[in-house]
C-alpha cells in the first residue's frame, strides 16, 4: 500500500476516515477548496510540500458536533464515508463549524454538488465510442442510486424501521448521493446521445423531468411540483450491442 495521507480532521472524529476514502475525496476536490466562494488552491506550493486541505465532516463525525443530527438519521460508520465528507481550506473549515447557522449542512452538500458539477462539464464527462464504453461509466452511477433507493428510500426495510427519522435519513441519501449522481448520469447520456436509440432519447427526456421535479422537491422544498418517478428504462442506457 502507499503512504498515509496526512491531513487534519475534525478533532471530533470518532470512527476514523479509511485512507481510500481519503484518496477519493482529495481526487474529488481536483486541489481546490469545496467552498465556492473561496475555491482556494490547496497545495499552492510544490517546493515545499505544505497544503492548506482539511477533510470536513459534513455531519458532525460525533454527537453533540457541528450540523449533528439524531445517530438514527446517520450512524458513526456513515459519517466517517465519503457523502459524508468534503475537503476545505483550513479557512473555511473552520468557518462553517463556528457558524453552522450560518453554514448548515445542506449548504456545505451543494458546494460539494456544484464543485462536482463544474468538474464533470470541464473534463469528467467523456464522449465515448461505443456504447458498451459509455455503459461501463454510466452503470456505476445508475447502481450506486439504485442500492441507495433500495436500502433507504421510502419503500425499503430501513423506511419501516426508522418511523419519524426516515424522512431525514432519505433526504440526506437524496442530497449527499442521489441528486449527484443523477446530474452525472444526465450529462453523462447527454453528452453521448449519438449513441442513443430514439427509445433510449424518449427515456431521457423523461429521466430528466424525473431530475427536475426531484430537484425542485429536495433542494428547494417545492412539493407543488409534479413528481414523475424514476423512468425504469433509463436504468437500461446502453445496455447491448453498439449495432442495435
Ligand atoms: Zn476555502
Amino acid at each position: 500500500m502507499g503512504e498515509v495521507l496526512e491531513v487534519t480532521e475534525c478533532s471530533v472524529a470518532r470512527v476514523s476516515i479509511k485512507e481510500n476514502t481519503k484518496r477519493r475525496i482529495f481526487a474529488e476536490s481536483a486541489g481546490y477548496c469545496a467552498r465556492t466562494a473561496c475555491h482556494l488552491p490547496l497545495f499552492p506550493d510544490d517546493v515545499n510540500d505544505i497544503h492548506f486541505a482539511e477533510l470536513a465532516h459534513i455531519i458532525a463525525a460525533s454527537t453533540g458536533g457541528p450540523r449533528d443530527v439524531d445517530p438514527s438519521v446517520m450512524n458513526a460508520i456513515e459519517r466517517s464515508e465519503a457523502d459524508n465528507l468534503v475537503l476545505l481550506c483550513a479557512n473555511c473549515h473552520s468557518i462553517i463549524d463556528k457558524d453552522e447557522k450560518t453554514y448548515p449542512a445542506e449548504k456545505v452538500l451543494s458546494w460539494k454538488r456544484n464543485h462536482r458539477n463544474s468538474l464533470d462539464a470541464a473534463f469528467g464527462t467523456r464522449k465515448f465510442e461505443t456504447r458498451k464504453a459509455a455503459r461501463a461509466s454510466f452503470v456505476k452511477y445508475c447502481e450506486r442510486n439504485a442500492a441507495s433507493f433500495r436500502l433507504h428510500g421510502p419503500e425499503s426495510a430501513d423506511a419501516a424501521a426508522l418511523g419519524n427519522s426516515r424522512a431525514a435519513r432519505w433526504q440526506r441519501h437524496v442530497l449527499s448521493v442521489i441528486i449527484p449522481n443523477n446530474r452525472s448520469m444526465l450529462h453523462l447520456a447527454e453528452m453521448n446521445r449519438e449513441l442513443l436509440t430514439e427509445h433510449e432519447g424518449d427515456t431521457l427526456g423523461e429521466f430528466t423531468v424525473h431530475v427536475q421535479d426531484l430537484e425542485m422537491r429536495h433542494l428547494w422544498n417545492d412539493w407543488t411540483t409534479g413528481g414523475l418517478r424514476f423512468p425504469g428504462d433509463f436504468a437500461k442506457l446502453f445496455e447491448g450491442d453498439d449495432d442495435d
